[in-house]
């Protein structure tokens, strides 16, 4: 019997081994079937900095396409339950595309924080619009520019702070940036975990030729993530920005400017190395220049980005200058997280600037991408 048991065990043995492996393999596959079904999420989203997959997260940041080919900023932040909008541009004529889009997150008509960078049309011509964003929303908290060189009697700017007051009067409170500092009130509890800060800035009390100077600008934090916001804030002032305020790295940096090569310097690339960038402009588009380096995403801006990150992402692009066409380049692009992963999904393609067929037509590049 024993010499037969002996016989019989590599039989034995290689039956099991095969009956193991087939329902392994069986498991294995419902498993994975399974698991595609609950989670059908780009491969690369399981990265820390992922791309694709869907909007969701408590904490997402929409960088709005404005319905038009003219550059503008329009930032749309979901925190929890608390829906903050910075700044409404490019043009009054933006308004129903921003609300529409707007009304697929802000169910109950109220946003509890606005930001209204400074005083270009291409930042704040929605809120100065006939039926624009204070009349659409009911907005609890506004926090504006503290400066500006704009006439108060003439204009968009005239439009803009009767709008304001109609606000306020309906009871919206409203500060400048200049008045959160002065009175201690910079820091806003978004959502649990979820901290948004005025930063200090030289120009809320400085005269500067230029309205891009006197952008409000925003520090977002969740835990180890930060999130940062200047408007078009531009060399001279990210400078003084970096002297008053002890600037974290941060994982979003809204790219200064549009992309100008007047913005993003390296005294503040330096210090905040962020890792994704999102530019709020039309690629490419002869709105402000002819000539083709100095178009928003500039050369000099991509030059000094590109050391820090590859992750560079730009909402549209021109089509026609002559027809002022446009189309989406990434199209809406939300920054989405869930406190340590974030990840970028977007409305048109996912495709990193530094991969588009305009980057590599219209644009050298930098060393670090190759
Ligand atoms: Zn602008």
């Amino acid at each position: 019997m024993a010499s037969k048991a002996k016989r019989l065990s590599p039989v034995l043995v290689l039956i099991l081994a095969i009956l193991l492996f087939v329902v392994g393999a069986a498991a294995g596959f419902l498993g994975a079937a399974r698991d595609n079904f609950l989670n059908p999420v780009d491969e690369a989203a399981n990265d820390r900095f992922g791309r694709g997959g869907e909007i969701g997260g408590d904490l997402q940041i929409h960088f709005l396409e404005l319905g038009n080919y003219y550059t503008g900023d329009c930032v749309y932040i979901k925190a929890g339950d608390t829906d903050v909008l910075i700044d409404a541009g490019s043009k009054s004529s933006s308004v129903p595309t921003i609300s529409a889009y707007l009304n697929e997150y802000v169910t109950d008509n109220k946003l509890e924080y606005v930001i209204v960078t400074h005083a270009h049309e291409d930042h704040y011509a929605g809120f100065a619009a006939k039926n624009g964003i204070f009349d659409l929303y009911e907005c609890e908290v506004i926090i504006d520019f503290a400066k500006t060189n704009k006439d108060p009697s003439k204009g968009m700017q005239k439009n803009y702070l009767a709008n304001l007051e109609a606000e306020i009067a309906a009871g919206a409170t409203h500060y400048t940036a200049q008045d959160c500092i002065e009175q201690g009130k910079t820091d806003f509890a978004l959502a649990d975990g979820i901290n948004m800060k005025i930063l200090d800035s030289y120009f809320y009390t400085h005269d500067s030729s230029t309205e891009n100077d006197y952008s409000v600008c925003m520090l977002l934090t969740e835990g180890e993530n930060n999130y940062l916001f200047t408007g078009d804030l531009e060399a001279k002032g990210e400078k003084k920005l970096v002297e008053m305020n002890d600037l974290p790295e941060v994982v979003l940096y809204k790219a200064g400017h549009h992309g100008s090569k007047t913005s993003s310097s390296d005294a503040l690339l330096s210090v905040i190395k962020p890792q994704i960038v999102c530019v709020c402009c039309c690629a490419g588009s002869a709105e402000y220049t002819k000539t083709e380096a100095n178009k928003f995403p500039t050369q000099a801006f991509i030059d000094r980005v590109a050391p820090y990150t590859d992750q560079v992402y730009v909402t549209t692009i021109f089509e026609s200058d002559q027809d002022k066409t446009f189309k989406s380049m990434n199209g809406n692009i939300t920054v989405c997280s869930d406190g340590s992963r974030v990840w970028v999904v977007c409305s048109a393609s996912d495709l990193l600037l530094r991969e588009t067929p305009w980057f590599e037509e219209k644009r050298t590049c930098p060393a670090a991408w190759r």
